[in-house]
């Protein structure tokens, strides 16, 4: 090696440790500065809020931020800041006041987007406080309460605006003594419809309220089947259908009789009226494995996959003209899995086009009757 060579070497390594230890000072020095914008009582003070909190400071940066304002994902360890922080601790420092508002956070690799309420108050021209808490819940809520309104709006307009109609018809056709007569009869029918709903917006509303509106007895569930196939037997007969009640054993649950007998009176009621004329509908109970184990089967039209993940939901119909003309409300099995819920068991669904549906509803079972 030439001495040229050597020199060479000796100068690149004496700037590579000249240029490490200058960016050592440096962020040395940026921590000094850090430590000295917030005191270590105040840091101790932030570290230990429940809320995510951080120091901002002008550079659009973190001089401190607590655990959970990282876990939020509003701050980065580095001190990098979410813009929506940023921009918003700008807009109190130039209004020099308190200011809020709410920022969408991208998490994760899946980027499943959260929302995370921002308060920032400026404590002097450098440093401002950002308060974080996740509102997440809060807007999914308000999100689905404002979806309800509008279908609840929608559904109730329908019925309402039959009725109209029906009754200017017979207001222009007072003579035609057959065409009022049938006339009448669809307004009784749209308005046992409107009642219904009426009844079941009620009923919903009261179940997702958030508190629980069981009224725990222990009670039979036999008992429950036998009130519902009893209450059903017109419904039946008008179809034809042949509804048999198959109660292996009696056991005890602990529940609410009324709301128990509402949920399989609907999944009763439907199975009827999505069976074809002549078929069978059988209510089954047996316990298994400490589980009292009802099951609701049809041999009717059945359900496609791709609807089976839906029909719970609140309004959702997979065939509307066929609902409506069955006198359904789309309601009703979000009913029944609110129910079912609220008395910490589970419903599922098998179904098979063409074949028919088994609704099975599973609850813990106390013991058998005597
Ligand atoms: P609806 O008042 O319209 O019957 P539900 O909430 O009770 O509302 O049911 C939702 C939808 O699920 C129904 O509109 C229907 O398409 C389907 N469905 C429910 N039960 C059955 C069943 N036993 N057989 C076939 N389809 C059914």
């Amino acid at each position: 090696m030439t001495t040229e060579t050597w020199l060479a070497l000796v100068a690149g390594a004496l700037l590579g440790a000249g240029f490490l230890a200058f960016t050592r000072w440096r962020a040395e020095r940026k921590r000094a500065q850090a430590n000295t914008l917030v005191p270590h009582r105040t840091r101790e003070v932030l570290a230990a809020l429940h809320s995510g909190a951080i120091l901002v400071r002008r550079d659009r940066r973190a001089a401190f931020s607590n655990t959970p304002a990282s876990a939020l994902g509003v701050t980065r360890p580095d001190g990098a800041l979410h813009p929506g922080v940023a921009d918003l601790a700008e807009i109190a420092w130039a209004a020099d006041a308190e200011r809020e508002d709410d920022i969408v956070v991208s998490r994760g690799v899946l980027g499943v987007d959260s929302v995370v309420h921002v308060r920032v108050t400026p404590l002097s021209d450098d440093l401002a406080l950002a308060v974080a808490n996740d509102d997440t819940e809060r807007h999914a809520a308000e999100l689905t309460r404002r979806e309800f309104a509008v279908n609840v709006s929608h559904e109730l307009k329908t019925p309402v605006g039959a009725l109209s109609l029906l009754a200017e018809t017979i207001e222009d056709n007072p003579d035609d003594s057959e065409m009022v007569r049938s006339f009448a009869k669809k307004i009784r029918k749209e308005s046992r419809r409107l009642t219904k709903l009426i009844q079941e917006i009620i009923e919903i509303s009261r179940l997702q309220g958030g508190e629980s509106v069981v009224d725990h007895h222990e009670l039979s569930l036999a008992g429950v089947i036998e009130e519902v196939c009893e209450g059903a037997e017109m419904h039946a007969e008008s179809k034809h259908v042949n509804l048999v009640a198959d109660i292996r054993t009696r056991p005890l649950v602990m529940g609410d009789h009324d709301l128990l007998v509402m949920a399989v009176r609907n999944l009763v009621d439907n199975a009827i009226s999505y069976s074809d004329d002549s078929a069978n509908v059988t209510v089954s109970l047996e316990t298994e494995a400490g589980a009292a184990v009802l099951k609701v089967i049809d041999a009717g039209i059945g359900i496609e996959r791709a609807d089976q993940d839906r029909i719970f939901e609140r309004f959702y119909r997979v065939d509307a003209a066929r609902s409506r003309s069955t006198g359904g409300t789309g309601l009703g099995l979000s009913i029944v899995k609110h129910v079912v819920l609220q008395h910490s068991g589970t419903v599922d669904v098998w179904s098979k086009p063409g074949v028919g549906s088994t609704f099975t509803i599973r609850l813990t079972a106390h013991q058998e009757e005597q």
